[in-house]
Protein backbone atom coordinates (compact mmCIF):
# COMPACT_ATOMS: atom_id res chain seq x y z
CA UNK A 1 0.00 0.00 0.00
CA UNK A 2 2.49 2.04 1.02
CA UNK A 3 4.89 1.54 -1.89
CA UNK A 4 1.76 3.30 -4.47
CA UNK A 5 3.08 6.94 -2.36
CA UNK A 6 6.40 7.71 -4.37
CA UNK A 7 7.44 10.21 -1.78
CA UNK A 8 10.30 12.54 -2.17
CA UNK A 9 12.42 13.49 1.11
CA UNK A 10 12.54 17.13 0.07
CA UNK A 11 15.46 17.80 2.85
CA UNK A 12 18.28 15.99 4.73
CA UNK A 13 21.26 15.07 5.24
CA UNK A 14 22.57 11.85 4.09
CA UNK A 15 26.36 12.05 3.77
CA UNK A 16 26.01 13.28 7.46
CA UNK A 17 23.86 10.23 8.39
CA UNK A 18 26.03 7.87 6.74
CA UNK A 19 28.64 8.42 8.89
CA UNK A 20 26.87 6.84 11.76
CA UNK A 21 24.86 3.93 10.01
CA UNK A 22 25.15 1.97 6.78
CA UNK A 23 23.13 3.71 4.21
CA UNK A 24 22.26 0.96 1.92
CA UNK A 25 19.68 -0.87 4.26
CA UNK A 26 18.25 1.99 5.17
CA UNK A 27 17.08 3.16 1.84
CA UNK A 28 16.12 -0.49 0.81
CA UNK A 29 13.46 -0.12 3.87
CA UNK A 30 12.85 3.30 2.78
CA UNK A 31 12.01 2.26 -0.67
CA UNK A 32 9.73 -0.74 0.53
CA UNK A 33 7.53 1.93 1.75
CA UNK A 34 6.99 4.12 -1.03
CA UNK A 35 9.66 6.85 0.07
CA UNK A 36 12.30 6.93 -3.69
CA UNK A 37 13.56 10.23 -3.63
CA UNK A 38 15.67 12.44 -1.74
CA UNK A 39 17.15 15.63 -1.71
CA UNK A 40 19.71 15.76 0.37
CA UNK A 41 22.35 18.26 1.71
CA UNK A 42 26.48 18.60 1.76
CA UNK A 43 27.92 21.38 3.95
CA UNK A 44 31.13 19.94 4.53
CA UNK A 45 33.95 18.60 1.84
CA UNK A 46 33.92 15.32 2.95
CA UNK A 47 29.82 15.27 2.01
CA UNK A 48 30.13 16.59 -0.88
CA UNK A 49 32.84 13.85 -1.88
CA UNK A 50 30.18 11.14 -0.77
CA UNK A 51 27.52 12.48 -2.78
CA UNK A 52 29.96 13.14 -6.36
CA UNK A 53 30.98 9.05 -5.52
CA UNK A 54 27.69 7.69 -4.89
CA UNK A 55 25.59 6.70 -8.06
CA UNK A 56 22.13 6.49 -7.19
CA UNK A 57 19.75 8.79 -9.53
CA UNK A 58 17.27 9.17 -6.95
CA UNK A 59 19.67 11.06 -4.54
CA UNK A 60 20.48 14.30 -5.46
CA UNK A 61 22.69 16.73 -3.53
CA UNK A 62 23.21 20.52 -2.88
CA UNK A 63 26.04 21.99 -1.54
CA UNK A 64 26.22 25.12 0.29
CA UNK A 65 27.79 27.01 3.13
CA UNK A 66 25.57 27.10 6.33
CA UNK A 67 24.70 30.48 7.94
CA UNK A 68 25.12 28.75 11.56
CA UNK A 69 26.65 25.11 11.31
CA UNK A 70 30.00 24.55 12.75
CA UNK A 71 31.44 21.80 10.92
CA UNK A 72 30.85 23.48 7.54
CA UNK A 73 34.19 23.74 6.48
CA UNK A 74 33.20 24.29 2.82
CA UNK A 75 34.30 27.89 1.12
CA UNK A 76 33.18 29.58 -2.24
CA UNK A 77 35.51 28.02 -4.72
CA UNK A 78 34.18 24.95 -2.88
CA UNK A 79 30.39 25.55 -4.07
CA UNK A 80 31.51 27.61 -7.44
CA UNK A 81 33.19 24.38 -8.24
CA UNK A 82 30.83 22.30 -6.98
CA UNK A 83 28.06 23.99 -9.10
CA UNK A 84 29.46 22.75 -12.04
CA UNK A 85 28.83 19.11 -11.62
CA UNK A 86 26.04 17.65 -12.97
CA UNK A 87 24.84 15.61 -10.24
CA UNK A 88 24.08 18.94 -8.20
CA UNK A 89 20.41 20.19 -7.90
CA UNK A 90 20.60 23.04 -6.29
CA UNK A 91 23.03 25.60 -3.41
CA UNK A 92 21.98 25.39 -0.18
CA UNK A 93 21.51 25.29 2.71
CA UNK A 94 22.50 28.61 2.83
CA UNK A 95 20.50 31.56 4.29
CA UNK A 96 20.20 33.50 7.15
CA UNK A 97 19.57 32.60 11.34
CA UNK A 98 19.42 34.97 13.91
CA UNK A 99 21.19 32.41 16.12
CA UNK A 100 24.32 32.63 13.68
CA UNK A 101 27.89 35.26 13.60
CA UNK A 102 26.84 39.28 12.95
CA UNK A 103 24.81 39.58 10.23
CA UNK A 104 26.85 41.50 7.57
CA UNK A 105 29.32 38.16 8.10
CA UNK A 106 26.50 35.63 7.28
CA UNK A 107 25.51 37.93 4.31
CA UNK A 108 28.81 38.32 2.69
CA UNK A 109 28.48 34.66 2.51
CA UNK A 110 24.91 34.43 1.42
CA UNK A 111 25.05 36.97 -1.69
CA UNK A 112 27.81 35.36 -3.43
CA UNK A 113 26.16 32.02 -3.32
CA UNK A 114 23.07 33.09 -4.42
CA UNK A 115 24.69 34.85 -7.21
CA UNK A 116 26.56 30.97 -8.13
CA UNK A 117 23.11 29.78 -8.01
CA UNK A 118 21.96 32.47 -9.93
CA UNK A 119 24.80 32.03 -13.27
CA UNK A 120 24.20 28.09 -12.99
CA UNK A 121 20.96 28.54 -13.58
CA UNK A 122 20.38 26.62 -9.88
CA UNK A 123 18.03 26.30 -7.52
CA UNK A 124 18.48 27.16 -3.74
CA UNK A 125 17.63 25.34 -0.94
CA UNK A 126 16.82 28.14 2.13
CA UNK A 127 17.96 28.18 6.06
CA UNK A 128 15.59 31.01 7.47
CA UNK A 129 15.12 31.32 11.21
CA UNK A 130 14.41 35.11 11.75
CA UNK A 131 15.96 37.83 9.69
CA UNK A 132 12.79 37.39 7.14
CA UNK A 133 12.59 40.72 5.94
CA UNK A 134 16.12 40.79 5.15
CA UNK A 135 16.15 37.63 3.43
CA UNK A 136 13.13 38.73 1.34
CA UNK A 137 14.68 41.95 0.68
CA UNK A 138 18.20 40.17 -0.72
CA UNK A 139 16.36 37.40 -2.35
CA UNK A 140 13.65 39.76 -4.50
CA UNK A 141 16.68 41.36 -6.56
CA UNK A 142 17.69 37.11 -7.85
CA UNK A 143 15.44 35.00 -10.48
CA UNK A 144 15.59 32.38 -8.65
CA UNK A 145 13.48 29.03 -7.59
CA UNK A 146 13.76 28.70 -3.72
CA UNK A 147 13.28 25.75 -1.65
CA UNK A 148 12.66 26.78 1.82
CA UNK A 149 13.41 24.00 4.17
CA UNK A 150 12.02 23.50 7.49
CA UNK A 151 10.03 26.96 7.78
CA UNK A 152 8.52 27.38 11.36
CA UNK A 153 8.70 30.93 11.65
CA UNK A 154 5.77 33.35 11.31
CA UNK A 155 2.67 33.67 9.40
CA UNK A 156 4.07 37.28 8.10
CA UNK A 157 7.43 35.54 7.25
CA UNK A 158 5.86 32.81 5.30
CA UNK A 159 3.44 35.27 3.36
CA UNK A 160 6.69 37.51 2.76
CA UNK A 161 8.70 34.42 1.53
CA UNK A 162 6.07 33.22 -0.35
CA UNK A 163 6.06 36.28 -2.69
CA UNK A 164 8.72 34.78 -4.33
CA UNK A 165 9.50 31.48 -6.57
CA UNK A 166 9.38 29.59 -3.10
CA UNK A 167 8.39 25.97 -2.48
CA UNK A 168 8.53 24.75 1.45
CA UNK A 169 9.32 21.69 3.42
CA UNK A 170 6.33 20.87 5.31
CA UNK A 171 8.75 19.51 8.73
CA UNK A 172 8.06 17.63 12.04
CA UNK A 173 7.67 21.73 12.90
CA UNK A 174 4.91 22.67 11.68
CA UNK A 175 3.38 19.75 13.19
CA UNK A 176 2.72 21.39 16.42
CA UNK A 177 -0.27 22.82 17.61
CA UNK A 178 1.16 26.26 18.08
CA UNK A 179 1.83 26.20 14.09
CA UNK A 180 -1.36 24.92 12.72
CA UNK A 181 -2.18 28.13 11.06
CA UNK A 182 1.26 28.31 9.57
CA UNK A 183 0.76 24.49 7.82
CA UNK A 184 -2.60 25.53 6.66
CA UNK A 185 -1.32 28.82 5.04
CA UNK A 186 1.45 26.47 3.15
CA UNK A 187 -1.04 23.63 2.05
CA UNK A 188 -3.48 26.37 0.82
CA UNK A 189 -0.34 27.99 -0.56
CA UNK A 190 0.15 24.73 -3.03
CA UNK A 191 4.21 24.67 -3.25
CA UNK A 192 4.89 21.89 -1.19
CA UNK A 193 6.72 18.60 0.01
CA UNK A 194 8.05 17.20 3.08
CA UNK A 195 11.28 16.59 4.70
CA UNK A 196 12.98 14.92 7.46
CA UNK A 197 15.98 17.27 7.89
CA UNK A 198 17.44 13.81 9.33
CA UNK A 199 21.16 14.24 10.00
CA UNK A 200 23.12 12.17 12.54
CA UNK A 201 22.41 14.65 15.60
CA UNK A 202 19.17 13.68 15.32
CA UNK A 203 18.64 9.82 15.65
CA UNK A 204 16.54 8.92 18.57
CA UNK A 205 18.22 5.85 21.01
CA UNK A 206 16.86 3.01 19.48
CA UNK A 207 15.82 4.20 16.00
CA UNK A 208 16.55 1.72 13.45
CA UNK A 209 15.69 3.80 10.34
CA UNK A 210 14.98 7.67 10.62
CA UNK A 211 14.21 7.71 6.64
CA UNK A 212 11.00 6.57 7.37
CA UNK A 213 9.73 9.60 9.86
CA UNK A 214 8.64 11.22 6.28
CA UNK A 215 6.00 9.04 6.36
CA UNK A 216 4.88 10.03 9.32
CA UNK A 217 5.55 13.77 8.63
CA UNK A 218 3.22 12.99 5.44
CA UNK A 219 0.30 11.31 7.49
CA UNK A 220 -0.03 14.24 10.03
CA UNK A 221 0.05 16.97 7.73
CA UNK A 222 -2.41 15.74 5.49
CA UNK A 223 -4.54 15.11 8.44
CA UNK A 224 -3.71 18.34 10.39
CA UNK A 225 -4.24 19.93 7.32
CA UNK A 226 -7.40 18.10 5.56
CA UNK A 227 -5.97 17.18 2.35
CA UNK A 228 -5.75 13.61 1.02
CA UNK A 229 -2.73 11.30 0.06
CA UNK A 230 -3.34 11.74 -3.42
CA UNK A 231 -3.55 15.65 -3.09
CA UNK A 232 -0.18 15.80 -1.16
CA UNK A 233 1.73 13.67 -3.42
CA UNK A 234 0.55 15.83 -5.92
CA UNK A 235 1.55 18.92 -4.71
CA UNK A 236 4.96 17.29 -4.07
CA UNK A 237 5.23 16.22 -7.59
CA UNK A 238 4.58 19.48 -9.09
CA UNK A 239 6.91 20.82 -6.84
CA UNK A 240 9.88 18.19 -7.87
CA UNK A 241 9.26 18.73 -11.15
CA UNK A 242 9.75 22.31 -11.05
CA UNK A 243 12.74 22.82 -8.74
CA UNK A 244 14.22 20.05 -10.79
CA UNK A 245 13.79 20.44 -14.32
CA UNK A 246 16.95 22.17 -15.01
CA UNK A 247 18.17 18.19 -14.76
CA UNK A 248 18.60 15.60 -17.28
CA UNK A 249 16.84 12.76 -15.63
ZN1 LIG B 1 19.18 20.69 7.00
Amino acid sequence: MDAAYNLTDGHCHLANLSSLLPLEPLLAEAGRHGINRWLSSALTRAEAKFYLKQRRPEIRFSAGIHPNYDDCDLNLEDIASLCAEPRIWAVGEIGLDRHGPPLPRQEAIFIPQLELAAEHNLPVVLHIVGHQQRAYEILKGFPLRLLVHGYAGSVEGFRLLSRLDSWFTLSERILKPDKQALLREMVAHGRYLAETDITRYYLQPGESNPLLRLLEVVKRACELAKITKAEFTAAQDRAVAALTEHLDD
